[in-house]
Order: C-alpha cells, then sequence, then structure tokens
C-alpha cells in the first residue's frame, strides 16, 4: 500500500542514445517506470544542436499523446517521473531541466536527493546565479556551467565531487547522455541495449517492456557515456557502495533486478525469514496488496500455512481522488482496499505489509478485517521498525510522524489494534539481502546514514544526530 494521503516515492530515470524513435522509446520506458513518481513526467530529446522539452503534471499517459511525442524530434531522449521529495510540486520542478551553457544545451534528469544542495545554492546565489528551479537538482547544472575543465565529462566530474547525497543522475549533451550513480550507489540505475542502442533505466522493468537487454549497474562513483559509439565509462570517486535496502523493500517493483539482485526474491526472503522470527498460530496468510504481495507469500511457504488473498486493490485509486463534499464518512483507506468477507470471515490471520510509516493504514485495515468478520489479526511487518527519515530521496515523514520513533513495538499494536505485532529484525532483513549494515543504506531503520546529514537539514525535521 501507499502512505494514505497521495504520498509517493521519489523519481524514475530513464535515457535511449542513437536510436530511431528515441522519444517514443522514452515514454514506454517512463511507463514502466510509472510507480516510481506520478507528479510530474517530463522527456528532453536532442536534435543536432537543438534542445527540446516536454513535460507536465500528472501521469505519463496524460502528459504525452502522439502529437506531443512529434514534438520531441532526435535519436537521443532522456526522461523523468517525478515524485517530489525536494522542491515544491510545480511544473518549474518537473525535469528534466534545461540549461543553455558554455558547452551547449544541457538537460538533467535526477533521482535521489542532494543533501547539500541548500548549502551549495546559497553560494552560487550570493556570486549571481539565478535558479529557475526550487528543486536541489537544479545545483549539479549550475556547478557544471561554471566548471572550467576541458571537456564536459570533466566539467560533471568536478561538480560532482562538490555534491553530496544520492543521485542517480542522467545529462543529455551533444556529446551523448552521461549517466551517474554517486559514490554510495544508494539509488539504482541500470544499463542496457536495444537493438544496438544503448539505455539506461532506474529499474529493469523499463527494459522488459522496450525489448532491451540488460547489461550491468552503473557503477557507484562511475559516469557513463552512451552514444553511438555504445557504452564508455570512467569514475569521479571512489565508490563505498551502501545501496538503499528500501529499493528491495518497497520502492521498486517486483519483476525489476535492483543492485545485481531480483527484488520479488528479497521480499520473499524477508517475508521468510519473518515467518522464522515471528511464527504465528493461523488459518490464513493475507498480504496488503500489492507491497505486502511477495513477502507474505514468502511468510505462507515458510510457516506451511495457506496463502489467500483477502484484501482487494481498486488500481484506479489515482492522486486525484478527491472526497466528495459532505461525504457521508471519510472513506480514507477504504477507497484502494476491501475484504474478501468469504476469505477471511472467522478466520485467524496473518497480516503481512512491508512497512508501517505512521500507522494509520495498518489500523484501518484491521478495523475493516474485523468489521468483515475476522476472529484474530496477527500483523507481520517484512521490514524493521522505521524510526529515522530518509534524506536521499524517499519520501518519509519527519521522525515526529513516524510512529516507531515514538512508540513501542506493544504500544504500536494496541495503536492499530491487532492481536499480535511482529517486525523482521535488522539483522534478519540485513541477513536475507545479503550484505552486511556497512555495505547498505538502512538508515530508515537503524537511524545511521552512510552520507553525513548536515546539522541545519537534521533540524528542519526536528531530528536529533545518532
Ligand atoms: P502508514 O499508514 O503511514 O503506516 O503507511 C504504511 C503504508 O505505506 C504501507 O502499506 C507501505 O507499503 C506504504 N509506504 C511505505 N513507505 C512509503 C513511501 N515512501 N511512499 C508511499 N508509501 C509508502
Amino acid at each position: 500500500m501507499e502512505i494514505e494521503g497521495g504520498f509517493h516515492d521519489e523519481c524514475g530515470i530513464f535515457g535511449i542514445a542513437d536510436s530511431q524513435d528515441a522519444a517514443n522509446i522514452a515514454y514506454l520506458g517512463l511507463y514502466a517506470l510509472q510507480h516510481r513518481g506520478q507528479e510530474s513526467a517530463g522527456i528532453a530529446t536532442l536534435d543536432g544542436d537543438k534542445m527540446f522539452i516536454e513535460r507536465e503534471m500528472g501521469y505519463v499517459a496524460d502528459v504525452f499523446d502522439e502529437t506531443r511525442l512529434a514534438r520531441l524530434p532526435g535519436r537521443t531522449a532522456i526522461g523523468h517521473v517525478r515524485y517530489s521529495t525536494a522542491g515544491a510540486s510545480l511544473l518549474a520542478n518537473a525535469q528534466p531541466i534545461v540549461f543553455a551553457t558554455g558547452r551547449g544545451p544541457l538537460a538533467l534528469a535526477h533521482n535521489g536527493n542532494l543533501v547539500n544542495a541548500r548549502e551549495i545554492r546559497k553560494g552560487l546565489e550570493e556570486s549571481g546565479a539565478l535558479f529557475t528551479t526550487t528543486s536541489d537538482s537544479e545545483v549539479i547544472l549550475h556547478l557544471v556551467a561554471r566548471s572550467r575543465a576541458a571537456d564536459l565529462p570533466s566539467a560533471l566530474a568536478e561538480a560532482l565531487l562538490e555534491v553530496r547525497g544520492a543521485y542517480s543522475i542522467l545529462v543529455l549533451s551533444r556529446e551523448g547522455i552521461f549517466a551517474v550513480r554517486d559514490p554510495n550507489g544508494i539509488r539504482p540505475l541500470s544499463l542496457g541495449t536495444r537493438e544496438g542502442s544503448p539505455v539506461v533505466a532506474s529499474e529493469t522493468c523499463a527494459f522488459d517492456l522496450i525489448g532491451a537487454r540488460f547489461e550491468r549497474d552503473v557503477e557507484p562513483g562511475e559516469i557513463v557515456r552512451l552514444s553511438r559509439d555504445g557504452f564508455s565509462s570512467r569514475r569521479f570517486a571512489l565508490a563505498n557502495s551502501t545501496p538503499c535496502i528500501f529499493e528491495h523493500v518497497y520502492f521498486s517493483r517486483p519483476d525489476s533486478r535492483v543492485f545485481g539482485k531480483s527484488v520479488a526474491a528479497s521480499r520473499q526472503a524477508f517475508g521468510a525469514r519473518l515467518a522464522r522470527e515471528h511464527p504465528a498460530d493461523a488459518d490464513v496468510v493475507i498480504p496488503v496488496p500489492d507491497s505486502g504481495m511477495y513477502a507474505a507469500l514468502g511468510y505462507a511457504r515458510e510457516s506451511e500455512i495457506p496463502f489467500a488473498l483477502g484484501l482487494v486493490r481498486n488500481h484506479y485509486v489515482g492522486r486525484t481522488f478527491i472526497e466528495p463534499k459532505n461525504a457521508i464518512r471519510h472513506f480514507g483507506v477504504k477507497v484502494k482496499l476491501n475484504p474478501v468477507r468469504e476469505v477471511v470471515e472467522g478466520k485467524r490471520i496473518v497480516l503481512v505489509d512491508d512497512s508501517i510509516v505512521r500507522g494509520t493504514t495498518s489500523r484501518k485495515i484491521v478495523r475493516m478485517l474485523r468489521d468483515a468478520g475476522t476472529s484474530e489479526i496477527h500483523m507481520r511487518v517484512s521490514s524493521p521498525p522505521t524510526t529515522a527519515t530518509c534524506h536521499y530521496g524517499i519520501d518519509t515523514p519527519t521522525r515526529g510522524e513516524l510512529i516507531a520513533a515514538n512508540q513501542s513495538v506493544e504500544e504500536i499494536r494496541r495503536f492499530i489494534e491487532a492481536d499480535t505485532l511482529g517486525y523482521l529484525s535488522a539483522e534478519g532483513m540485513l541477513e536475507a539481502f545479503g550484505r552486511p549494515l556497512q555495505a547498505t543504506c538502512a538508515a530508515c531503520f537503524t537511524g545511521v546514514y552512510p552520507v553525513e546529514i548536515p546539522e541545519e537539514e537534521l533540524e528542519k525535521e526536528g531530528a536529533v544526530a545518532r
């Protein structure tokens, strides 16, 4: 499920170089990445020396039609879907961001969040820079534009050494597309080929849709150029790989391979481990669709309790759902989920979801299931308690609103009104993921931030550095 109130995750990026119908393929790629951001969508193409850009608030399918795609000529394209994690939700903040520079036109698409953007921006503004967006990503283009380095990749490398945080970025230029992952490789970015043309995407599910073959991930600290000559690579920083485990817990699509691993397999492993850590005496295992599906499967297999679909999700509730005025009641989660009475009535159920953030979703689901005649509800969560805010581009509320940052597991159990509540342990999650803590970003669960967060960012959310 997604956090109630229409919050969604960060961003998705896609690029294709030296291909016919580049804009059309970028459109398809973005379609497959829609789950990573539903607020705005955009595509930039380059035809000779001319940059073209189309972007708008809304879903990919609503933003683009044939006429609009026809306004994007050229054999190289980058695209972006966005949910704002930094900067307000304005059209001006929709990406790609386009700039005319001394090195020709540049377009940038960014997934992640820079932790020192505010500081850099202040410095740039003091020396006369005019920013066109409130987004953190724009500082990268300013730094590139100002660099005196001999060539564009060197200017990019120079700029990237100034910024800190999480960034998987694409820069469209006359020299092709530059694809970059930050030295910690917090957000994913994969390379592929389609009929000989190099492609790049946040997740491999985009390759499946366009019929591209996965080649490899962009390495942390690497800049890869995609052009008619294929791929060429250089490093701009030493890697200290700490990929975001939450991509596997919740964000990425289960049919993607992210950080070299199947997301579906990780989720099943989390569920199996959860079953060992928190067994339950129950008749059925029921997932909260869609986010709890694979973990519930893993739980059911491991516990040998039958898996059943006891909640149905309405897939057509978009961000635009507005409660009718004078509604007879607050619809809340009911708009999205409804129990199947035949499946749950009189049953002792294990209810599996990937995470509890504020706790309001679980509480409403538990109530709905009780109203549908469930006899016992054993809530199981396939990740540890979410106790800290993400500063690297995933939309999480401030610590004050994170229920697990402020309440014990028993208090949370009482709040959500479940009979029992069990969370996967951090050790269990890391073991199932196959990486030690120091080689993972699990900050939302541990409060340990692999890239230092400036004091003023922490103060903003009322957090205490730990
Ligand atoms: P809450 O009601 O705040 O506890 O929300 C919990 C639900 O939000 C779970 O079903 C999660 O799958 C989902 N979720 C967790 N993190 C996010 C996020 N960053 N964006 C959207 N949904 C999320």
